[in-house]
């Protein structure tokens, strides 16, 4: 089968884009007159092509391309599964999904599918990968749930909590959000029961601001503590004869691998700062644009294998500090709609995706 260049170990800094098609809904079938689709995919090719007018039409390449028949299952394994077992081995990494709003990122990431296991999302399918490859009564996998709107943290475990404070340890460069709420998971119903309290308290702090969720970005951090056992190899610089460290060549002895995931559900990518009508204020709208915007000027950087990755400018980006670029391992998942409608905000949604190619 195919090689996907998700799996691929060369230029792991690199953030790996997917690209996914919803399937039409009601509204896309009555609205749209015989205009057709605004993009073709071609997956053999992971190429995608989005019309320009009736006569052409522009092609992108992607990592991965999505028609709107493929799996909840299959999007993870290609996406995400290679994320996560690079956590599992120690290292981190970050699943994000980025769109117009109603394209499918909470679909994709966090459909719980209570009585429907195959449409369930990345959340519960990483989380059941990682349970599975937890072993002894030692390992932890700990989990914290919040969003951030308007350039502020608050807990969807314990809503209450609101601007949460970032830490980044000075030695490590190590991402903390000591104020937020940590759950120990012991079972995959543990976790979606879990994951039904953020929701509903997401929407409720949401109800209460009067805000949308879709002007949020929800993000939920993993982390994992594992200890396993790994051959010591001294290689050319084997000890002497006898020696202490001797003793422990060649031999198992037990380590404790950490790594960290990020998954991170973005606020809808459709431009606000002509949405007057809705009340939003200039100023708000400049705030919830800083993470993205932010988001797409790391992506770019780390396109370019920039040495200087710019994440100081929103809390967005100081988040992901630690989780992209580097030894971290990165996916994104542009989510797009089929109507010709919304051409402009898929354009825009697909120029995003190129930044990272
Ligand atoms: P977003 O989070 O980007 O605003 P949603 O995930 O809420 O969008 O998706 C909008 C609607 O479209 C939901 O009703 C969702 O169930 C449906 N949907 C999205 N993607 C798919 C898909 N790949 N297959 C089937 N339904 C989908
Ligand atoms: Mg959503």
């Amino acid at each position: 089968s195919r090689a996907h260049s998700f799996q691929a170990d060369e230029d792991p800094g690199r953030v790996r884009v997917a690209v996914r098609l919803r399937p039409k809904n009601d509204e896309d079938v009555l609205s749209d007159d015989d205009f057709s689709d605004c993009v073709e995919l071609q997956p053999e090719l992971n190429r995608l092509k989005l019309r320009k007018n009736n006569w052409s039409s522009e092609s992108y390449r992607f990592d991965e391309v999505f028609t709107e028949t493929a799996s909840q299952k299959r999007v993870y394994e290609v996406v995400a599964k290679p994320v996560v077992e690079s956590v599992l081995n120690g290292y981190n990494g970050t699943i994000m999904a980025y769109g117009q709003t109603g394209t499918g990122k909470t679909y994709t990431l966090g459909k719980l599918g209570k009585d429907d296991a195959a449409g369930r999302g990345i959340m519960l399918r990483a989380l059941e990968d990682i349970i599975g490859n937890i072993s002894t009564s030692s390992d932890t996998i700990e989990v914290s749930y919040f969003q951030l709107y308007k350039e502020s943290i608050q807990d969807l475990l314990a809503p209450e909590k609101t601007n949460i404070h970032i830490n980044e340890d000075p030695k490590t460069g190590e991402v903390s959000l000591p104020g937020a709420t940590v759950v120990k998971i012991q079972d995959l119903d543990n976790f979606l029961q879990l994951l039904q309290v953020g929701e509903g308290n997401r929407h409720a702090a949401n109800t209460k601001m009067n805000t949308e969720s879709s002007r949020s970005h929800a993000i939920l951090m993993v982390h994992i503590r594992r200890a396993v056992n790994e051959k010591v190899n001294f290689g050319i610089n084997s000890p002497e004869k006898g020696s202490r460290s001797d003793l422990f060549d060649g031999k198992d002895i037990p380590i404790v691998r950490k790594g960290k995931l990020l998954i991170v559900d973005l606020a809808g990518s459709e431009r606000i700062d002509k949405s007057g009508s809705e009340g939003l204020l200039l100023e708000e709208a400049k705030f919830i644009n800083l993470s993205l915007s932010s988001l797409g000027k790391c992506i770019n950087a780390l396109a370019e294998n920039s040495p200087h990755i710019p994440t100081r400018d929103s809390k967005l980006t100081r988040l992901l500090r630690d989780s992209f670029g580097g030894t971290a391992r990165t996916s994104l998942i542009i989510t797009i709609g089929p109507s010709a409608r919304h051409h402009a905000e898929t354009a825009s949604t697909i120029m995003f995706g190129q930044r990272a190619m």
